[in-house]
């Protein structure tokens, strides 16, 4: 069963664009969701951390597990300056379950943020996602909440890898020079 609904507006409200996003920032970097980057009133939020003697803020229980799974991307600079979604795709093995439980978790499953689309079949489930606003981990403990059990150990192994081959992917990100800093430098005679 296809659930081509999933869409940003029912996941809040849409991404500030890049330039919006540049200003808030410069404006005050604590006034804003890092993972999500929605703006915020850091007075009045309910989630926040401290990474590195500085606090962020979040929108929801969600962003903060996020952030705190990759604080060395989500706290980089250059976050709030390149705002691009990183889509993922993966076909994931359940076990079977009766149709009705695969409709509620199709639907449970577009409420999450990040998650894009979500294809559920007899044994399997065909998810996309922005890897910035959820972790494959997030999407698996948002399956077994929504009762669709993940299959055992070697498909386990390779979920695993697949988490750690893009956590790797984030903190590459992260280590990467800003495109300002990349140039050649000025040379004075
Ligand atoms: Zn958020």
């Amino acid at each position: 069963m296809s659930f081509p609904e999933c869409s940003p507006t029912r996941k809040g409200k849409p991404l500030p664009l890049p330039q919006e996003v540049v200003k808030m920032n410069l404006h005050n970097p604590q006034s804003m969701d890092p993972v999500c980057l929605t703006k915020l009133d850091a007075a009045t939020a309910s989630h926040q951390l401290t990474y590195r003697n500085i606090t962020y803020h979040f929108c929801s229980a969600h962003c903060q597990e996020r952030f705190s799974e990759a604080p060395v991307f989500f706290g980089a600079p250059r976050r709030f300056e390149e705002p691009h979604p990183i889509p993922k795709h993966h076909r994931l093995r359940v076990a079977s379950v009766t149709q009705a439980i695969r409709e509620m978790a199709g639907i449970r499953l577009c409420e999450v943020r990040g998650v894009n689309s979500v294809l559920i079949g007899d044994g399997y489930a065909d998810i996309d996602y922005d890897l910035r606003l959820v972790s494959l981990n997030q999407v698996e403990a948002a399956m077994k909440d929504a009762g669709l059990p993940l299959k055992g150990w070697l498909h386990g192994l390779r979920r695993s890898l697949w988490s750690f081959v893009e956590h790797n992917e984030l903190e590459n990100l992260a280590s990467q020079p800003s495109p300002c800093c990349s140039r050649a430098p000025i040379r004075v005679r």
